[in-house]
């Protein structure tokens, strides 16, 4: 399994990118994750944490996004600009979270 590159730059207004390069069999042959260098610098650790996880539930775990309300790291708005308040969302199902994507 190809190694994950990860690193910051600069994303806005996203939190967080996977990319999956493969070539013409459809094998993998790079995968990188980006974190936005403003989001990483403004947000409490337990947001570091989501944006993390939901790319790495992309580059690794190769999910796409459940529906926007879901319990799940993987919600379409992790890693995109927020409307909901994520740090209470998250705080309060933390636990629950963490159980879904790597135990
Ligand atoms: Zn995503």
């Amino acid at each position: 399994m190809p190694k994950i590159q990860v690193y910051f730059g600069n994303i806005q207004p996203r939190a967080g990118q996977c990319s999956i390069k493969r070539d013409r069999f459809k094998q993998i042959i790079s995968r990188e994750i980006i974190i936005d260098n403003y989001h990483w610098a403004q947000d409490a650790w337990v947001l570091r944490k989501a944006t993390v996880w939901h790319e790495l539930g992309h580059c690794v775990l190769m999910r796409g996004h459940e529906p926007g309300g879901s319990l799940s790291y993987m919600a379409e708005y992790f890693g995109q600009p927020s409307e909901i308040d994520d740090l209470e969302f998250i705080g309060a199902n933390e636990i629950i979270l963490d159980n879904e994507l790597f135990k």
